[in-house]
């Protein structure tokens, strides 16, 4: 299998240069390898003919399906972009249009009417007429060579066009499985295949393109899963046992003047029983003589940064510094503003540094950070560069973790000869298969609990209709001296129109609430303007913000009781979870309302609605993984995994998931450097899959 990677794909029978490299740059398909590993979405009964009455009888969603008859007529409708072949095709039953709006001058040499076929694909309704789309159309002759199941390949638009259809791609991999006679060397451990009795690699590749038959293929998936899995578990494990038992850590054994200090004078309340247990699971790590690499997951205002600042005063209390990177310049700011005023009274040395620190103001930071004065380094990724050199630099926390990726941690290690103990902090909960697999070389810490006092956020959901209602709600929150957010999205793809609906919204709440002040921020304001309308927002100059998603990251204004959420149903749920965290953060009781144009789909309705019933981050985590796949939750595209999975599912493969991680240890146990001779071929193609594929341009 392994020398499958050299086997260019351009030789595959079937292939040829025009088609490999259309494959290439539509499938990322280079070798033989990749074609064998380019699995199918799905598979569909050839066995059976469907009649075309059938289908306008039942009128219902249908998958692709195969039919037989003869086409009657064709015509060639519209011009340029919209020119569209049509066939008008019958089976005797009934009639219905196939359509083409490519490769129409090939077709009408190829099929004639009156002849013969078996035509294939999605029937869909078009207003009142039922249609094929760019169906696949054959003699019988040829469609008799492939009875049974056959397997669906994905495809893109432009491999359509080119006529590369499901059923090629099929073809070649059926051809090139028939003209290898030796079978495919495993490449699982021997002892890992037998001992969970897993089906044969060789088998597996041949059953998910061929299946012979269900069993057979339900074996083949869950071999193939297991494999991609098995691979990420056993690469992340031998990481962070490397790590564990050769990195030596900074030894911090000493609780001294900074910490004792800060918390019995500084300290405005009592830790929570959840902040209590992780600072102590973390001076366990960094009195062990081992580096530390852990994951603080705690859910939005549960007190991270305060845990966070009590174990850099612990660093800072055995003679080291210690550093807090954030992934923005207002969040890099609000946590310099919040530890600055924290540590205020205890004289703690704290300086930020940004991309937009000035050259005067960085020379004088440069200087402290050789002397070793300072003892605090806030900033954004300005404080990974290579020209940022500390004297002892001993603790990192790392806020947000998903937009820094395992390179840039790596990065850090740079910084010292012993590399510093380092505490990532996620405020999105991810579900435990999920923390397991993309921070499977972190030690994770749970801080489960909110500070006393905090009441849930009250979140309803609202349709336009009820704007005005909306409004006078939020009037009396403003008559009572409160603050309130509204809330844009901002997506890319449509930034124009978000801006004037963000831009108009502000127009419109100026008129509505009067007198009261309105702020308005957003990604595109230069960062002056920005910080200007935040600090009038944040010092209560300003009663409302209307903002895009910017403040997402962060924001802290205890007096702010409201949250509106314009268009909600373009946000993901643990986007607006993470919104609503930016209420609720005083003693005063808060509210989060969801606005949605009426006509949403059922799906939809049934999120909004479960972030009308639930507080919980991880219930929320869990359900958004389920609706949206995992790839989708922010960040977890950029979160490191090694490669990306080809048909292991990380929202519904948990239990393969804990099954990989399991074989994994107890492999590694036996075979700890993976050097033994049985376990050879394994190590080449765990070697191959991790650094094909680490390309850290992905993580920005
Ligand atoms: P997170 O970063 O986890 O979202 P923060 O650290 O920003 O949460 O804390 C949110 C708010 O709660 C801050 O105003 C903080 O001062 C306050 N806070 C933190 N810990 C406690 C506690 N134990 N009791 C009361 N308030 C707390
Ligand atoms: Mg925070």
């Amino acid at each position: 299998m392994l020398s499958l990677q050299n086997f260019d794909i351009t030789y595959v029978k079937g292939i040829g240069p025009q088609k490999a490299k259309i494959l290439g740059s539509e499938l990322n398909m280079h070798t033989a390898y990749d074609l064998l590993h380019h699995y199918p979405t799905a598979y569909i009964d050839r066995s059976t003919t469907h009649t075309v009455r059938e289908i306008r009888d039942n009128r219902g969603e249908y998958p692709q399906l195969q039919l037989r008859g003869r086409f009657v007529s064709f015509n060639v409708l519209g011009e340029g972009a919209s020119m569209r072949l049509i066939g008008l095709f019958t089976d005797g039953t009934a009639t219905l249009d196939c359509v083409w709006f490519k490769g129409i001058r090939e077709l009408r040499r190829r099929i004639a009417a009156g002849t013969e076929y078996v035509i294939f694909g999605k029937p869909t309704w078009f207003r009142d007429t039922l249609q094929i789309t760019h169906p696949e159309v054959d003699p019988p002759e040829a469609a008799e060579h492939a009875p049974g199941v056959r397997a669906v390949y994905p495809l893109t638009e432009k491999l359509r066009q080119r006529n590369i259809s499901s059923r090629t791609i099929h073809s070649v991999i059926v051809g090139f499985l028939k003209s290898r006679n030796t079978p495919f060397h495993d490449t699982l451990p021997p002892s890992v295949v037998q001992t969970l009795g897993l089906m044969s690699l060789d088998e597996a590749i041949r059953n998910i393109h061929i299946p012979r038959s269900p069993e057979k293929l339900e074996q083949a998936r869950l071999r193939l899963k297991f494999e991609e899995l098995f691979y990420i578990q056993t690469d992340m494990l031998m990481r962070s046992r490397k790590r564990k038992n050769a990195i030596q850590g900074f030894m911090m054994p000493h609780v001294g003047r900074w910490f004792n200090d800060f918390y019995y004078n500084c300290l405005p309340f009592e830790l929570t029983g959840a902040q209590k247990r992780v600072i102590k699971e973390i001076r366990a790590d960094i009195m062990s003589g081992r580096q530390m690499n852990r994951l603080v997951q705690g859910d939005v205002g549960s007190g991270k940064t305060l845990v966070a600042l009590m174990c850099m005063l612990l660093a800072i209390d055995n003679g080291y510094q210690t550093c807090l990177m954030a992934p923005t310049e207002i969040l890099a700011t609000q946590h310099f503003e919040t530890i600055s005023q924290l540590a205020a009274k205890i004289g703690l040395n704290v300086k930020l540094l940004t991309g937009s620190t000035r050259a005067k103001q960085r020379r004088l930071i440069d200087e402290g950070l050789r002397d070793g004065s300072i003892h605090i380094l806030v900033g954004t990724h300005a404080v990974i560069e290579d020209k940022v050199v500390f004297r002892n630099l001993g603790f990192v926390v790392i806020d947000e973790q998903h937009r820094f990726g395992v390179a840039q941690r790596a990065k850090l290690w740079k910084k010292s000869v012993v590399p510093p103990h380092v505490l990532v902090m996620t405020a999105t909960p991810i579900p435990r298969t999920l923390a397991m697999t993309v921070y499977g070389d972190l030690d994770v810490s749970v801080i489960d609990e909110l500070p006393p006092g905090r009441k849930p956020v009250k979140t309803v959901l609202r349709f336009d209709e009820q704007r005005e209602r909306v409004h006078k709600g939020i009037m009396a929150q403003l008559e009572a001296g409160h603050q309130v957010y509204i809330v844009y999205p901002l997506v890319e793809e449509n930034e124009k129109l978000d801006l004037r609906s963000v831009t108009e919204g502000y127009e419109t709440a100026q008129d509505t609430f009067k007198p009261y002040e309105v702020a308005l921020v957003h990604g595109r304001m230069k960062p002056a303007e920005k910080d200007a309308s935040m600090q009038r927002f944040a010092s209560g100059q300003a009663s409302v913000l209307v903002a895009t998603t910017v403040i997402e990251v962060g924001v802290n204004v205890p007096n702010a009781t409201t949250m509106v959420i314009e268009n909600a149903e373009r946000f993901g749920l643990s986007q607006l979870h993470q919104l609503r965290g930016r209420v609720g953060r005083g003693a005063d009781s808060s509210h989060c309302i969801l606005m949605s144009k009426h006509q949403i789909s059922a799906d939809t309705r049934k999120r909004l609605e479960l972030m009308t019933s639930t507080t919980d981050g991880f219930v929320i985590a869990e359900a958004d993984m389920e609706m949206r796949g995992p790839g989708d939750i922010e960040g977890t595209a950029q979160s490191g995994l090694p490669f990306e999975l080809k048909i292991a599912n990380l929202a519904r493969d948990g239990q393969i998931i804990h099954m990989a991680r399991k074989a994994a240890e107890a492999f590694l146990d036996s075979d700890p450097t993976i050097s033994l001779y049985e376990n050879n071929y394994f190590a080449r193609a765990l070697a191959a899959m991790v650094s094909r594929s680490t390309d850290w341009s992905r993580i920005s």
